[in-house]
């Protein structure tokens, strides 16, 4: 009878995946890295860091502008991966994926011209309370400035949004609802579709903050029918530097520009401006060519891994390290939603979450320590931060007993008893 590691073994082959990602080679601190630091940034398999050699030894060129041929190889590469990430997340139109510099960039755009457009003095925009600060101070910023109010979603303890405290929250004076799909902080998958349903009924768009779900999840823009989407490259075995706004053109076409410039423009007088139309609109400038072109790239790897198969195979990460460090005296877990993606947050009884990473990293260990950028959230749990591992598939059960051991460790050598 086939094993769980057997079926697994069919799913991922984990030796080859590694060999593509030449840093899990690295030594740190004289062990080998095992690295779990995943949701700040994933690391980046071969097809793109060659990609990006390949950009700068044969294409390197303005895109859009000019009419010689490596500016059409460039351009005819950088909408080429448009089209990959538009069919990835399966938009209708290419153009409704705007290249940005990431997740933060994508709500910020989302906050500033759809905020212009369409939100009033009174009006409402509704967040959750585990969101990362990228998706709470931008609106922040435009309630401040249009004299709106931010609502915020409550949640239960186990790290879960409470629906029925959203539904009463939507009424008419509702503009946008914008909540994160994965919560990097505490890895609840949120319900998305039950969000995007519940506020279409009131006819209230949704953006999704796709930052730690696009890599774990597949995502069908159409079928979830959400309004907005915005992602990181960096996350999702891409560059840094370069992210995507998906939206419906519907909305896109309504939208004023976020930044005026080149490329965003159809003509230029002193007397009247006139638009690009999208993708174009929301372009202004000279893009990061390079890192678009080799997001392409990322998607490609993912792709031929199989998405699916990856999340199955996170999941299973996931569910070995719950059980093996639950095995620790005192841990804790922040984060408990019966649908999590692949990442484990816990305090320790007595123990500085800080100290704790740091006796990691001298184990050659990499996990993120602190707030991760949801302030709030931590507040909500009365602490200051937590360890946070988070997984890729291209760790290991064996990387998750060296973490598990590690943990032993900085617990005898910190606890206060
Ligand atoms: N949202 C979430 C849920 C995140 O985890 C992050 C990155 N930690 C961001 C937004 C911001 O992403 P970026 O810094 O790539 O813009």
């Amino acid at each position: 009878m086939k094993t769980n590691t057997d079926i697994l073994k069919e799913i991922i082959d984990i030796q080859k995946i590694r060999k593509d990602f030449p840093i899990l080679d690295s030594i740190i601190n004289g062990r080998p890295l095992v690295y779990f630091d995943n949701a700040a940034t994933s690391q980046k398999p071969w097809s793109v860091i060659k990609a990006i050699e390949h950009y700068y030894t044969d294409l390197n060129s303005n895109v859009h502008r000019g009419v010689h041929h490596l500016s059409q190889q460039a351009t005819n590469a950088f909408e080429a991966s448009r089209k990959k990430i538009a069919d990835f997340i399966n938009a209708a139109y290419d153009h409704e994926v705007i290249f940005t510099k990431g997740t933060t960039e994508g709500i910020n755009l989302v906050a500033h011209s759809y905020g212009k457009k369409f939100v009033q003095q009174g009006d409402t925009i509704i967040i959750s309370a585990m969101e990362h600060h990228s998706n709470i101070v931008p609106w922040q910023l435009l309630c401040e400035d249009r004299k709106a109010t931010l609502k915020i979603i409550p949640i239960n303890e186990k790290g879960e949004l409470l629906l029925d405290a959203f539904k009463a929250m939507l009424d008419e004076k509702v503009k946008l609802v914008s909540v994160t799909y994965v919560s990097n902080s505490l890895g609840s998958i949120n319900p998305v579709r039950e969000i995007i349903e519940l506020a279409h009924r009131k006819n209230i768009p949704v953006l999704l903050d796709a930052a730690q779900a696009v890599q774990h999840i597949p995502i069908d823009v159409q079928e979830l029918d959400v309004d907005f989407l915005a992602f990181s490259g960096h996350k999702m075995y891409g560059p840094t530097g370069i992210g995507v706004l998906y939206g419906k053109q519907k909305w896109l076409n309504q939208m004023p520009p976020y930044q005026g410039g080149g490329e965003m423009i159809k003509s230029v007088s002193f007397e009247a401006t006139t638009y690009n139309e999208l993708p174009f609109k929301f372009e202004a400038g000279t893009p990061n060519i390079e890192a678009a072109i080799c997001l392409g790239a990322a998607v490609d790897y993912i792709n031929e891994t199989g998405l699916e198969n990856i999340q199955h195979y996170e999941q299973e990460l996931l569910e070995y390290a719950t059980g093996k460090l639950s095995e620790i005296d005192g841990i804790k877990f922040i984060g408990t939603s019966d649908n999590k993606a692949s990442l484990v947050s816990f305090i320790i009884e007595n123990v500085h979450p800080y100290d704790v990473g740091v006796i990691l990293d001298q184990l050659g260990i990499a996990v993120r320590t602190g707030h991760h950028c949801t302030q709030p959230l931590m507040d909500f749990y009365g602490i200051p931060g937590t360890v946070r591992a988070s997984f890729a598939f291209y760790n290991t059960r064996a990387e998750i007993d060296t973490l598990v051991e590690g943990v032993r460790k900085a617990v005898s050598m910190l606890a206060v008893k």
